[in-house]
């Protein structure tokens, strides 16, 4: 999709109206009142944003669960639903610009990342499960000859899906599209400072064939509307992205409730190894700036601890420092700008926070560490360069989710893997080498859920996204993410 600054700046100049909960396919307000959505490009009130009681959840699971259980949806003959996320997806692209400036406006990501990242990604994702619904088999069981074993899957019934506010779009339809394809109904809690462009695909499933009833919308605090449709006893199965502070929670309400499944896709802190011997060093200092700049660092697989050889240590550093300090960093509604708003002040403030730990512990900023921009009333950051850090600091243990890439030499293949492995997280790696023994050697030793090789951050659909250790557990995309929205059913007829 070719767009102009101007149709961008056309859309981004349209008021928005005010988010509202989307119950049985009604718009409704929340009994719970409202919050202000203040944009992170300027700091000023964008709209506001319904928040769901504890009665509106209830209202909006046990809408889910009528839906699921008179069949509307989850009888629905496959081709059906099929054609229906099909039309899903194309209603997608035609309102690709508008999803894509909505969210950028709520939550500050760069709009050229965004295009691609939200409506682009949730088109593709939609598309991807509509075409899976009529391709999963069932399966017929090696048993003795006297026995028919035939497995089922079936849906799990009412799905509740919590999101994070760094790509809403994307992440929630990595929720939606596999459950609804599976034939369940979705009750889905966006995160408070990245609701709308979500609401407005909720509108666009209506619109789309979806029945009223079968995608719910539920907006709000965590703390209120989140531990509600966790505590739910109407859901079946809890999605989850976020932070694992969350995560825990999320735990602990399903064992004090019903005991639904829960699946976490938490945060990560994730090791970049650059060795001497990568091909094209150069290559790999922007890709690595890449890797943990982009989008303000607020991404789950930001290449957030880079471990270099110590041969090259200040060379490397050196032209990354160079690379970082050409990005440009501003209002993320400019096609040029390459790091974007920080989504909130409070996100703002726990960045510097980092920044000035790392400094008391001994580390050297080399570029960054600042405040940027404060006379737009927005949130900015420099994107920032710590050296020196090492694996006691609070920088190399915990997770920033903000521009601040934390640097740290090592001797020899050995000591690289046990820094990388020395994380309480295990999402996502990089291994920049041209030798093929020792790229195959690091894949296998490096505890994440993807390792990447000479470049970062490749996203397809067709592969799964699974953290391990405190990073989650259960898959995102390809087909394996079915496993999460469909139960087992064994039917064992003797014969
Ligand atoms: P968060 O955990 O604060 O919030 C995520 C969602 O949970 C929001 O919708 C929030 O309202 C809700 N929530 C908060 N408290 C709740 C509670 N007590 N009960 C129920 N719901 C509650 O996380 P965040 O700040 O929005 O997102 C950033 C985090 O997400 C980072 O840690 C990042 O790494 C992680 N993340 C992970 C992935 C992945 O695929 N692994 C992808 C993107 C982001």
């Amino acid at each position: 999709m070719a767009l102009d600054q101007a149709t961008i700046d056309q859309l981004a100049a349209s008021p928005v109206g005010p988010g509202k909960l989307l119950i049985d396919g009604e718009s409704l307000d929340g009994a719970g009142g409202t919050s202000a959505v203040l944009s992170p490009i300027d700091g000023r009130q964008l709209t506001t944003l319904a928040s769901a009681s504890p009665a509106d959840v209830a209202r909006a699971c046990a809408s889910a669960r009528a839906a699921f259980e008179d069949g509307r949806w989850s009888r629905m003959a496959p081709a059906g639903r099929k054609a229906v996320l099909h039309r899903l997806a194309d209603l997608i692209d035609k309102h690709a610009a508008e999803l894509a400036v909505l969210g950028v406006r709520d939550n500050g990501t760069e709009i050229s990342m965004a295009l691609k990242a939200e409506p682009g990604s949730a088109a593709g994702t939609f598309r991807y499960y509509a075409e899976a619904i009529d391709k999963v088999y069932g399966e017929v069981a090696p048993t003795p000859s006297n026995v028919l074993a035939l497995v089922h899957r079936e849906p799990v019934g009412v799905v509740g899906a919590i999101v994070p506010w760094n790509f809403p779009l994307m992440i929630g339809s990595w929720k939606i599209a596999p459950a609804l394809a599976m034939g369940n109904s979705v009750v889905l809690k966006p995160a408070e400072t990245a609701s709308l462009s979500l609401l407005r695909l909720a509108g666009l499933a209506l619109e789309a064939g979806i029945p009223p009833g079968v995608f719910n919308v539920v907006t709000g605090p965590g703390r209120v509307t989140g531990e509600a449709l966790a505590l739910s006893p109407d859901v079946d199965v809890l999605v989850f992205t976020g932070s694992g502070a969350t995560g825990r929670r999320l735990l602990q309400y399903s064992a004090q409730s019903n005991l639904k499944r829960c699946y976490l896709e938490l945060g990560g802190k994730s090791p970049n190894v650059v060795f001497a011997d990568a091909p094209d060093l150069c290559a790999a200092a922007k890709a690595a700036a890449n890797a943990i700049f982009r989008n303000a660092g607020q991404v789950c697989v930001a290449g957030s601890r880079l471990l270099v050889e110590a041969s090259i240590h200040d060379a490397f550093v050196a032209e990354l420092a160079e690379a970082t300090r050409k990005m440009t960093v501003g209002n993320p509604l400019q096609f040029e700008t390459q790091v974007g708003a920080v989504n909130s002040l409070v996100q703002l403030e726990g960045n510097l926070g980092f920044v000035a730990d790392a400094t008391r512990e001994g580390g050297k900023i080399v570029t960054g560490g600042k405040r940027a921009l404060e006379e737009t009333g927005g949130w900015y950051m420099e994107p920032t360069i710590v050296t020196g850090v090492r694996p006691e600091h609070r920088l190399f243990r915990e997770e920033v989710f903000g521009p601040v890439l934390a640097v740290t030499s090592f001797s020899d293949e050995a000591e690289a893997l046990r820094l990388a492995n020395a994380s309480d997280f295990g999402l996502a790696a990089g291994v920049w080498t041209a030798n093929l023994s020792r790229a195959h050697r690091m894949i296998r030793g490096i505890r994440a859920g993807v390792v990447h090789v000479n470049t970062y951050g490749g996203v397809d659909v067709t592969v799964p996204l699974a953290g391990t250790k405190q990073s989650g557990n259960g898959a995102d995309k390809s087909l394996h993410a079915l496993e999460k929205y469909t139960d087992l059913k064994t039917a064992w007829i003797q014969l």
